[in-house]
């Protein structure tokens, strides 16, 4: 019998740790606690920047959420993204894996999937979140706080990205019966381009849970996770002997040297993993303050990080 454990990133996944634990402790699946937890933090509508509801739109004001969910006993998997009026992508993802051949639904399609599957068709916008979304539109800022936006040298329009426009809830959680299952939910960047799709919701990238390895999730600029492909990455690197600690660094490593390769510095990701022992490692690029929460038994932790800079 395995002792459950529960890690998530960012402070606000202290509560995917606390509602998931509380599952697993009655011997549900690592599954069900991790999508319970994920769900705990779409329902808390004081994050106001990054996952569920209450989240920044995109460029256009339409709020676009992007999830996946993934089992590691069967590597089961299902994932929605660019889905509207949908509170719960997570749960959505998850009906995705069980009810259709399919990993991944977008847009409309999604939207239809889950009216069919009887979830409810919400309205995310308030008088108060459209007045804070036109009065904080990247577009009205002035020339001064342009300038100081990175500077992309791929040739790609800069991503604007600052430390309150995006993040990610990824849980991962082991259960009793030593089973790994794992959940990304996010609203992506904060006035993403209309259709943008980050890693969250792409399997590899944003998550991978294979009990036979080992779960990674991630959280940063999903388009830097998407390159080096980075929760698979890391799963592989457990499945060849490496610590969950070490493979997220070498995580952070890989996307350092990719991003230096287009003249970026510093990648802004970050990374956790859980192996099937209980094991627990994350890490981040410079900059990224990343903090997770870890919970086992009935405590729960909230640590921050190791940074991995470009010359390491
Ligand atoms: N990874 C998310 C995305 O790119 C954002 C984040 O986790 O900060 O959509």
């Amino acid at each position: 019998m395995a002792e459950p454990i529960t890690i998530a990133t960012w402070p606000f996944g202290r509560t995917a740790v606390e509602t998931a634990m509380k599952l697993l402790a009655k011997g549900e699946p690592a599954l069900d606690a991790a999508l319970a937890g994920a769900q705990a933090v779409e329902d808390d509508t004081s994050i106001r920047n990054s996952v569920g509801f209450g989240s920044l739109p995109d460029r256009l004001g339409r709020l676009t959420l992007d999830a996946c969910v993934m089992d590691g006993r069967t590597l089961a998997c299902g994932a929605v993204a660019c889905v509207e009026h949908i509170k719960h992508p997570a749960a959505l993802a998850r009906r995705v894996m069980e009810k259709t051949p399919h990993v991944l639904l977008v847009g409309e399609g999604a939207k239809w999937f889950a009216l069919q599957q009887g979830f409810p068709l919400e309205v995310p916008y308030t008088a108060e979140s459209i007045k804070e979304w036109l009065e904080s539109h990247p577009d009205k800022k002035k020339p001064d706080a342009k300038d100081k936006a990175p500077v992309r040298a791929d040739g790609a329009s800069s991503i604007n990205v600052d430390e309150f426009n995006h993040d990610t809830v990824t849980v991962l959680s082991l259960d009793k019966k030593g089973h790994l299952g794992g959940v990304c939910t996010t609203s992506g960047l904060g006035y993403k381009l209309p259709g943008r799709v980050g890693d969250s919701p792409i399997i590899g990238a944003g998550l991978y849970v294979d009990d036979l390895a080992g779960a990674a999730g991630a959280t940063g600029v999903g388009e830097e996770i998407i390159r080096i492909g980075g929760s698979l990455f890391i799963a592989e690197q457990l499945r060849a002997g490496k610590s969950p600690q070490e493979a997220c660094e070498l995580a952070c490593k890989r996307a350092n040297a990719a991003s230096g390769r287009r003249g970026v510095h510093p990648a802004r990701v970050a990374f956790l993993a859980l192996d099937p022992k209980g094991n627990v490692g994350a890490a981040c690029t410079e900059k990224t303050g990343f903090k997770y929460a870890v919970g086992r038994g009935d405590k729960v932790e909230l640590l921050t990080a190791k940074e991995i800079g470009p010359q390491a």
